[in-house]
C-alpha cells in the first residue's frame, strides 16, 4: 500500500469502543457478542478493528475465508464464523482454525467427509437456517436428514444455529420479522430435541437488537452499529462515527465565465468560479450520481460542492465563497448525516458507501 496517498480513512478506536459499549448496555450480560467484520470491516480496516474490539467481544464473522485467514495472520485468535464458505475453501477454513457455516446439504456433507478424512474431533461449525430472507440457509424441512448426518459423526460439533432477518430495521415488516424469529424458535426446539446437546442460537443484526431485544438468544451479531449506525436517527445520533474521510486540495482553477469544468464540459461557469481538484474518484467509491451539485465536501468547515461530472480518480468543487489554498485538508465527511446524506444522493445505503471506499486510500488508525 502506498503510504504517501493523501486521500486518508481515519478509523476512530475510541468510537469504536463506544458504540459496541452502547450495544452492549441493551443485551442481557450473559448475551455473547459477535462483531461482523466482512469486507475489509465495512470499509474500514479489519484487522485493525478486531484489535481493538477483540477482549471485548466473543465471535468474530466474515464472509469469505480469505477474510478470515487475514484476520488469523494478524494474529487474531477469537473464533471466527464464516459466513459464506466455498467447498473449495474447506481445507484452508480447518488449516485457519475457522468456523464454517454450513448452509446445504452439498457443503454440509462436504464438511462431514473432510472431518472424517483428516480427522477432526468435535470441529465447531455453524448451522444457518433459512426463514424467510431466502440467501443462505437450510430449510426446517433438512431437519431430519441434518440430524442424521450428525448423529453419525463425532467429527463436528455444532457450536451454533443461526438465521438472518430480512427486514430488522423496517417497522412496517414487524409482523413478518416476528413470524421469522417464531419459525427460527421452532426449528431450534426440534433440532434440540434429537441432537442430544443445545448449541448456541442467534438471529440479530444491529437493527434486530435495536428492535427485537427479546430475540437475542445467546449471541447477537453487531455489523453496522459497531461503525455508527443504527438503521434508525435516534439510534445513531446515541453512536459515534467511526469513519473519517479526508483528502486535500490538489490544485486550485480560476474559471472565467462561459469556461466548464470536467468531462463532457457538465459544468458551465456563470460567473467567475474558483475550482478546487481534490484526488478521490468514482474509483474510491465516491459515486458519479455525487457530481454536479449533488454532493458536497467540507473545506476550512465550509461547504463545497462538487462541481461537474466526478471523474476517477479526481473531484472539482467550487471553494468561490471559501478561504482556501492548494494543499489544505478537505473533509469528504466525518459525520454519519453526512454518510446518510451522501447514501440518499447515490441511491444507496450508508452500508454500500461505507464498503465501497476503494483499498487505495490509505487506512489510518486514531487510537
Ligand atoms: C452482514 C451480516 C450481519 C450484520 O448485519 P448489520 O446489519 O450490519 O448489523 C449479521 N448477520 C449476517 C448473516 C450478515 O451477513
Amino acid at each position: 500500500m502506498n503510504n504517501n496517498h493523501v486521500t486518508i480513512l481515519e478509523i476512530n478506536s475510541q468510537a469504536v469502543l463506544h458504540n459496541l459499549s452502547y450495544f452492549k448496555q441493551k443485551l442481557q450480560p450473559e448475551t455473547k457478542i459477535l462483531v461482523v467484520v466482512k469486507a475489509f470491516g465495512y470499509g474500514s480496516e479489519a484487522t485493525e478493528i478486531a484489535k481493538i474490539v477483540q477482549d471485548q467481544v466473543d465471535y468474530f464473522a466474515v464472509a469469505y475465508s480469505s477474510e478470515g485467514i487475514t484476520l488469523r495472520e494478524a494474529g487474531i485468535n477469537t473464533p471466527i464464523l464464516v459466513l459464506h464458505p466455498q467447498i473449495k475453501n474447506l481445507k484452508d477454513i480447518v488449516k485457519y482454525r475457522l468456523e464454517p457455516n454450513l448452509y446445504n446439504f452439498k457443503i454440509f456433507d462436504a464438511f462431514l467427509k473432510l472431518a472424517d478424512e483428516k480427522p477432526l474431533m468435535n470441529y465447531p461449525v455453524h448451522l444457518k437456517f433459512n426463514t424467510g430472507l431466502n440467501r443462505l440457509g437450510f430449510w426446517h424441512t433438512d431437519i431430519p436428514a441434518i440430524v442424521t448426518g450428525l448423529k453419525g459423526s463425532n467429527n463436528i460439533k455444532v457450536e451454533s444455529l443461526f438465521s438472518h432477518l430480512a427486514a430488522s430495521e423496517d417497522l412496517n415488516e414487524q409482523e413478518f420479522t416476528v413470524g421469522q424469529i417464531n419459525n427460527f424458535a421452532y426449528i431450534v426446539k426440534h433440532i434440540y430435541e434429537h441432537l442430544g446437546y443445545q448449541p448456541m442460537i442467534h438471529i440479530l443484526n444491529t437493527s434486530g437488537i435495536i428492535n427485537y431485544p427479546k430475540a437475542q438468544f445467546d449471541m447477537v451479531r453487531l455489523g453496522i452499529g459497531l461503525y455508527g449506525f443504527g438503521n434508525d436517527k435516534q439510534e445513531t445520533s446515541q453512536l459515534k462515527h467511526t469513519h473519517t474521510l479526508k483528502s486535500i486540495i490538489s490544485q486550485i482553477h480560476l474559471i472565467q465565465p462561459g469556461e466548464t469544468v470536467g468531462y463532457n464540459r457538465a459544468f458551465v461557469a456563470s460567473k467567475p468560479t474558483r475550482s478546487a481538484t481534490i484526488p478521490i474518484g468514482h474509483a474510491d467509491g465516491i459515486s458519479r450520481k455525487l457530481g454536479n451539485k449533488n454532493g458536497f465536501v467540507f473545506i476550512n468547515n465550509q461547504p463545497a460542492p462538487i462541481i461537474g461530472n466526478v471523474c476517477m480518480d479526481m473531484i472539482m468543487v467550487d471553494v468561490t465563497k471559501i478561504d482556501c489554498e492548494e494543499g489544505d485538508e478537505v473533509v469528504i465527511f466525518n459525520h454519519q448525516q453526512h454518510v446518510e446524506y451522501m447514501a440518499h444522493k447515490s441511491e444507496t445505503i450508508p452500508y454500500e458507501i461505507l464498503t465501497a471506499l476503494s483499498q487505495r486510500i490509505k487506512r489510518l488508525v486514531k487510537s
